[in-house]
């Protein structure tokens, strides 16, 4: 092990020192226990593309039959640059953040009108579309075309943090800036989107962000700086996050003749132009939704409780309490769902699902 008393120059040195040292031992481990993935083994493209958009805060074993869905439903480019928006809300139905299925058609249309249906395996051109950042950019490039640029998430931040016990803030632009710039410089040039993806697995399934890393397990234990001077569990450094906001609210199950009211939410903001169950602001107690309903001119059949329930945003929480009102006649400023409906037409966020849930309703 290196000293790391003797100055700045010194721990560049071992930091370097250890970084070479990183692709035989990573790509020696990753041929023999990567995970098969059904974006992996055959990467074109449009797959690779896909499943890095669906994997951007979701865990792959929920991306798995979404992602098998969505192809089979829009096969190419072209099939989803033309693909009507509820449809496309519908594929992505409980996935969450459904920014990023807009964007991804949005994207889709530009790939038709300016390079003629085929995705850019220049990293620069890639950074331009809607929806792809730097990581993004840097895993299509290197994984579906073999262009060595660097792919850095937040796995990789981790990794590299434990690797040269480094006590940058890993959510400083420049920290991920200088760690880009590290990978480069040691990124096999014949094999970059296998190097890329065993970094990102060895992220995944050893090096752990939450609970200890498996360093017992693990193929760089060896040259792990981290590891040697103990402070792997320590790493990597994160300035706190500003605390969620949270929204109250009281959740409204109206139904009517074997429908629900549903309303959609504004086209701009959070969940922006989804079906949502309508709602109250705050938690209110029975006399208060009674009276809300009386105002809006229904004619309640009978009213009860439902469970609690929390959802939460990157931003915000939702604290929901909820009830289930049954309704004499349906109200005219909703939409009322039959089960049909609910299932193939309207995409509601899984922030209602304990909803639906209660009541036996699948969502
Ligand atoms: Fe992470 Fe431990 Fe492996 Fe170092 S030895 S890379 S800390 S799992």
């Amino acid at each position: 092990m290196q000293c790391y008393d003797s100055g700045i120059l010194t721990q560049e040195v071992t930091k370097k020192e250890v970084l070479k040292k990183m692709p035989a031992l990573l790509l020696q481990w990753y041929d023999n226990t990567r995970r098969i993935l059904p974006w992996r083994e055959d990467p074109q493209p449009y797959a690779v593309w896909l499943s890095e958009i669906m994997l951007q805060q979701t865990r792959v074993e929920t991306v798995k039959p979404y992602f098998a869905r969505f192809l089979e439903v829009l096969p190419t480019i072209e099939a989803l640059a033309n693909a009507p928006e509820e449809l496309l809300l519908k594929l992505w139905e409980g996935l969450g953040y459904y920014s990023r299925v807009r964007n991804l058609q949005k994207a889709a249309r530009v790939v038709m009108e300016e390079y003629g249906g085929k995705l850019p395996g220049n990293p620069a051109l890639l950074e331009k579309l809607p929806g792809i950042g730097s990581y993004t950019a840097g895993a299509i490039a290197s994984i579906a075309f073999g262009v060595p640029v660097p792919a850095v998430d937040g796995n990789v931040l981790r990794v590299i943090s434990r690797v040269t016990a480094s006590r940058e803030d890993i959510t400083a632009p420049q920290c991920k800036k200088g760690m880009e710039k590290q990978i480069r410089e040691i990124l096999p040039k014949n094999r970059a989107g296998d190097f890329n993806q065993s970094l990102m697995e060895l992220g995944a399934m050893v090096c752990l962000g939450n609970g200890e890393p498996k360093c017992l397990c693990c193929p760089l234990q060896s040259i792990c700086e981290g590891f040697a001077q103990g402070i792997a569990g320590e790493l990597p450094v994160k300035a706190p996050k500003k605390p969620r906001r949270i929204e109250e609210k009281t959740v409204l199950l109206l139904h009517c003749s074997d429908t629900f009211a549903l309303r959609q939410r504004p086209k701009k903001g959070l969940l922006a132009g989804l079906w949502e169950l309508p709602s109250l602001e705050g938690f209110c107690g029975r006399e208060e939704v009674e009276k809300w309903l009386e105002q809006q001119g229904a004619e309640l059949l009978s009213l009860r409780p439902l469970i609690n329930s929390k959802h939460i945003f990157t931003h915000v929480e939702w604290h929901m309490q909820g009830f289930f009102a049954e309704l004499a006649e349906p109200l005219p400023e909703f939409f009322w769902a039959d089960h049909r409906a609910l299932e193939q037409q309207c995409t509601l966020p899984s922030a209602f699902k304990a909803y639906f849930n209660e009541l036996g309703l699948k969502k």
